[in-house]
């Protein structure tokens, strides 16, 4: 990218899009903004070429049929893991992160292939879904406060050895195998578990995001009082007893 524009490339808003997951595009939009960057956001459908050139790629979650139907399409495509290649940014949410690894189970109950670009597979978890606010501690690495969202899913993730764990659970269930991990990244790669949506409660990992694309480590300070406001209030409901 440029010093001054941004791409940004919101992935089939048509299939992968649940619990407003597409508030993520708008908070890195409005946050980049704010730093004088010229965002040119780019809403993909799943008909659509996906453009190669992105800076950042947003993918949200989807329930189980229009997952499948998004992996086949993006596979077909190719534009997501070529611009992967050329070193772009993706952040994806739930059937976004499931479709980032090398296969999950599909609505037919079958194995879908994912596009590989996380290390991590996906199956069903147990009967019960995986459903309510989590709260986690983000990898030390990546230098986040804690982690706060909303979680609804049947899958659940084993991650590889080319990835570490987004966060580690205090509250919820996150990757739901049992080991505390939540959502996985590795380099320009990141997938979550958490809607809420996840960007505005945690409006470090936009920064993030942004500060990746531009190769800088800081950013000019904005401010963050309507987000802090969401972040403790969600907080708070979380860990109060019921
Ligand atoms: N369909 C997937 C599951 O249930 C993802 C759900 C979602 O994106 N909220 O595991």
């Amino acid at each position: 990218m440029s010093d001054t524009s941004l791409r940004l490339v919101w992935v089939y808003p048509d299939l992968l899009s649940t619990y407003g997951d597409q508030g993520n595009a708008l908070v890195v939009e409005r946050r980049a903004r704010q730093r004088g960057l010229d965002v040119q956001r780019l809403d993909v459908r799943s008909d659509q070429p996906i453009p190669t050139s992105g800076d950042i790629y947003l993918i949200g979650g989807g329930e189980d049929r229009p997952q499948r139907l998004a992996a086949e399409r993006l596979l077909r495509d190719g534009g997501l893991t070529r611009a992967v290649d050329n070193g772009a940014i993706v952040f994806a949410v739930c059937a976004g992160y499931q479709i980032m690894g090398h296969e999950f189970v599909n609505d037919l109950g079958e194995r879908s292939a994912g596009l590989g670009l996380l290390d991590v597979v996906s199956s069903r978890g147990q009967a019960e879904r995986c459903v309510g606010d989590v709260l986690g501690d983000s990898d030390e690495a990546l230098g986040l406060p804690p982690l706060t969202g909303f979680e609804n899913h049947q899958g659940i993730t084993h991650l590889g050895p080319g990835v570490r764990p987004l966060a580690r659970v205090r509250l919820g269930h996150g990757n739901g195998t049992g080991d505390g991990t939540e959502g996985a990244w590795r380099d320009t790669v990141f997938g979550t578990y958490l809607h809420g949506p996840v960007l505005a409660r945690n409006p470090q990992i936009a920064d993030m995001l942004i500060k990746l694309s531009l190769d800088v480590n800081a950013l000019t300070p904005v401010d963050d009082t309507w987000y802090e406001a969401l972040r403790q209030e969600r907080i708070a409901a979380a860990t109060q007893p019921a």
